[in-house]
């Protein structure tokens, strides 16, 4: 019950109201207190003193009657005590118990206030006793007072502050907790609203009824993070569609070559050699798409060891165009590297040999016969910058934003009858994961420029990095 955070916030809330509220009141009941006991007091000695003014001109007991005339209070009782203590004169006539009267004679003598317990209501007396000099003989006037009075209104303050106190922590506690249960209403609402959001319905937010306030903050949070989320569940979901839609060529190439085959006995050994020969091609190609997906698939979870090493740039460029030359010949295009500077860098050797490759190879694939490739390195101050210009036939203004998104793939009957003499058309990978290596060595790559003339790709990657 109490593990509510609303029960929890009221509970915190009445412990501190009721601890202040004592507080509070422990104070004011002990300066109330004091001001009834000075108010009787004060009034006692006010009685007293008006009283020893009357009475001191006068010859003692005839004229304390006179005086007793215009001293008649409900509430209290005056004395004339003679030097030897005996009760000379009275406001009233109701004699005082014996025991009261003797402290009253001690007390008499000793002169100030003083209290005397029990009496008529068990609520005690309040006396004052103040010294009365009569026509040169020390008298005592007394000034009793019960204090019932004075108990009744401690007491009703007492009851006041008892009853008030529980009182104010219950309203403070029923209001409290609809406060709470109020201000935290948006939040079980915000849960019971994520309960229902599954991959499914990731397109659905929460509700923010205040953007400013803290739940308001909280909800737009949560609401940001469903949207990663869903970003990150539709390029997923794409990736899937997209992964499975490339490799379904190349199987049902192999299936449908293999099923033609044997669907007739007794073929020529030329007939098997070259069914064999496409299944193999389908193969290589199931081959390269899996690992290219195996590596972006590990680049997404950031689990690709990455090897860093010394090298020279220039020998790892010079060695992928060594490995092109003879394909390129083939097809009658022209490769040429212009080295302006030797350049040794740090980094992942392979990773920048397959990304050197896929430009290359691309700038290879889209060009045809009696074209050229031109592949240029120079340094210029802060990065090394490879350049890959080929005289191949563009690529379209609207498409260049899309070509380094994965699996995309522009023209894509045109695209695998021009790379057709290079292996068949790749599954749109290949500037993606240039793109991934170029950036986990911090540099870039882009498209520079694209036209009839040809296209030119540029990578940079910082200096600091290559020293
Ligand atoms: P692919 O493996 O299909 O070549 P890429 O990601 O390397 O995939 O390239 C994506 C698309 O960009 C290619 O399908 C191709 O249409 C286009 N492209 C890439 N490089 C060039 C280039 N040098 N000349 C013309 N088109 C290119």
């Amino acid at each position: 019950m109490f593990h509510s955070v609303r029960a929890q916030l009221t509970l915190w809330y009445c412990g501190v109201l009721a601890v202040i509220l004592i507080a509070f009141s422990g104070i004011s009941y002990v300066l109330i207190a004091s001001q009834i006991r000075e108010s009787t007091d004060e009034s006692l000695a006010d009685t007293s003193h008006e009283f020893t003014a009357a009475f001191s001109d006068r010859a003692a007991e005839e004229s304390a009657r006179d005086v007793f005339l215009d001293f008649r209070y409900s509430d209290r009782e005056i004395l004339v005590l003679s030097p030897a203590g005996e009760v000379i004169a009275r406001s009233r006539t109701r004699a005082l118990p014996s025991e009261t009267m003797s402290t009253l004679r001690t007390m008499a003598r000793l002169r100030g206030f003083f209290t005397i317990p029990g009496g008529e209501d068990e609520d005690g007396l309040r006396a004052f006793a103040t010294p009365l000099t009569v026509l040169g003989k020390p008298y005592s006037a007394i000034v009793i007072r019960s204090l019932h009075e004075q108990t009744d209104r401690l007491e009703n303050a007492a009851r006041a502050l008892f009853l008030g106190i529980p009182l104010a922590l219950l309203i403070a506690s029923v209001g409290g907790y609809l406060l709470a249960r109020k201000s935290l209403a948006p939040v079980l609402e915000m849960s019971r609203k994520a309960q229902q959001i599954g991959a499914d319905t990731l397109s659905e937010r929460i509700i923010v009824r205040n953007e400013k306030d803290e739940l308001g903050i909280l909800a737009g949070t949560l609401n940001g993070l469903l949207s990663r989320l869903q970003d990150a569940f539709d390029s997923q979901r794409r990736f899937m569609a997209d992964a499975s839609h490339e490799l379904r060529t190349p199987l049902s190439i192999m299936q449908g070559e293999a099923d033609v085959t044997l669907a007739r006995p007794h073929r020529t050994e030329d007939e098997y050699r070259s069914s064999l020969d496409i299944i193999q091609q389908a193969a290589k190609r199931l081959t390269r798409i899996v690992q290219n997906l195996f590596l972006l698939a590990r680049s997404d979870a950031g689990s690709y060891p990455i090897d860093r090493s010394r090298f020279y740039l220039d020998e790892v460029v010079d060695s992928c165009l060594t490995s092109l030359r003879t394909i390129a010949s083939s097809r009658d295009i022209e490769i040429s590297f212009d080295k302006r500077t030797e350049v040794v860098m740090t980094g992942d050797e392979d990773l920048i040999h397959r990304m050197v490759l896929n430009l290359v190879e691309n700038a290879l694939k889209y060009s045809t016969a009696g074209g050229r490739v031109s592949v240029r390195l120079e340094t210029d101050g802060s990065s090394n910058v490879i350049t890959v210009s080929d005289t191949g036939p563009g690529i379209p203004l609207e498409e260049q934003d899309r070509i380094f998104d994965r699996f995309y793939r522009l023209d894509r009957a045109r695209g695998a009858q021009r790379a057709a003499g290079y292996g068949g058309a790749g599954a749109g990978l290949g500037l993606p994961i240039a793109r991934w290596i170029a950036e986990i060595h911090s540099g870039s790559v882009r498209l520079a420029s694209s036209g009839a003339e040809g296209s030119t790709f540029i990578v940079a990657l910082p200096v600091s990095h290559s020293s």
